[in-house]
C-alpha cells in the first residue's frame, strides 16, 4: 500500500561518492529538502542523520570506493488506495551501487543523442519518483544506441531524460536557466563553477534546437555520468564530430573536485 509504489508519490536523490566521500553532499541534501517541501512530505531525518545513514551504506561495500547512493522517500503506506492523503509515516529506501567511470580517452569521439519533444509536467524541478516520461525517453535513446534523449519545448532545449544540457558557441557556454521546466542539476551547478574558475563566459539562457545543432560543442551533465560530450544528434554530426577543448578543460577541472 505504499504510495511510492501506487502513485509514484515520493522524492529521490542520488549522491555520488568517490573514494567513499560524497561530493556536493549539502547541495544534494538541500535539493532533497526542496523536493519534500514541494510535495508536503516532512523530512524524516536531520542532515546529520542522513549523512550518517549515507556513510553507513557506503561502508557496506568493501570493494567499490566509487558509489552512487540512491535515496527515496515516499509519502508512506495508507490503509487503502486513494488519491488524497493524510499525514503518513514516510518510507525511506536507500541503496548503493558502484559507479562505472569512463576514461577520458573513451569519450574523445563523443556520444550520440536523439531529440524529442518535452511533454513532461511543469514541475520538472521537483525530483519526484514519478519518472514515467523520463524512463520512456531514456529507453528510446537506448533503442537508438544513443547516450541520451535531449528534450525541447516550443523549440527551446530544456534538458535531457536524465541529465542537463550545455552548448558552447564562439567561446560562450549556454545552458537553460533554472526554473520549473528543468531539474536543477548539481553537476550543472558544478560545471558552471568549473567554467567560471577557468574564466569562461557562461550564460544561463534558453537556446533553440537550431543553436544546438549549430553549436561548436554539446555536452550533458549528471552526478553519475559527470560531463559527457555529445557529437552526433539525430544522426547529424555536431561541429567536427569530436569532443571539444571547452569540454576537455571542464572535464579535467571537474575531476579535480574529487581529490
Ligand atoms: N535532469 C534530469 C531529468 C535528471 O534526472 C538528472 C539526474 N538525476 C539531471 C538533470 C542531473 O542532475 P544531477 O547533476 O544532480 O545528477
Amino acid at each position: 500500500m505504499d504510495r511510492g509504489f501506487l502513485f509514484g508519490d515520493g522524492i529521490y536523490e542520488v549522491f555520488p561518492a568517490y573514494d567513499r566521500m560524497i561530493i556536493g553532499l549539502d547541495s544534494h541534501l538541500n535539493r532533497l529538502q526542496d523536493g519534500l517541501d514541494a510535495i508536503n512530505i516532512k523530512n524524516p531525518h536531520s542532515k546529520d542523520e542522513w549523512k550518517n545513514l549515507i556513510d553507513k551504506i557506503i561502508s557496506f561495500d568493501s570493494i567499490n570506493k566509487n558509489q552512487a547512493v540512491y535515496l527515496q522517500i515516499s509519502r508512506g503506506s495508507d490503509e487503502n488506495r486513494k488519491h488524497t492523503y493524510e499525514e503518513l509515516k514516510p518510507t525511506v529506501y536507500i541503496q548503493s551501487s558502484a559507479i562505472k567511470q569512463r576514461d577520458k580517452s573513451s569519450l574523445l569521439n563523443g556520444m550520440s543523442a536523439i531529440t524529442r519533444e518535452d511533454i513532461r509536467w511543469l514541475k520538472s524541478d521537483t525530483k519526484a519518483t514519478s519518472l514515467l516520461a523520463n524512463t520512456l525517453y531514456a529507453q528510446e535513446a537506448k533503442n537508438n544506441d544513443a547516450e541520451e534523449t535531449i528534450l525541447y519545448r516550443n523549440g527551446i532545449i530544456t534538458e535531457a531524460s536524465t541529465s542537463n544540457v550545455f552548448i558552447a558557441k564562439n567561446n560562450c557556454i549556454y545552458t537553460h536557466p533554472k526554473g520549473p521546466i528543468i531539474l536543477p542539476g548539481i553537476t550543472r551547478e558544478k560545471t558552471i563553477l568549473c567554467a567560471k574558475a577557468n574564466h569562461m563566459s557562461v550564460e544561463e539562457t534558453p537556446f533553440t534546437t537550431r543553436q544546438l545543432m549549430e553549436a561548436d560543442e554539446v555536452w550533458i551533465t549528471s552526478s553519475t555520468r559527470e560531463i559527457i560530450p555529445i557529437t552526433t544528434i539525430d544522426g547529424i554530426q555536431i561541429s567536427n564530430g569530436c569532443a571539444g577543448p571547452i569540454w576537455s578543460t571542464l572535464y579535467d577541472e571537474y575531476q579535480s573536485l574529487k581529490s
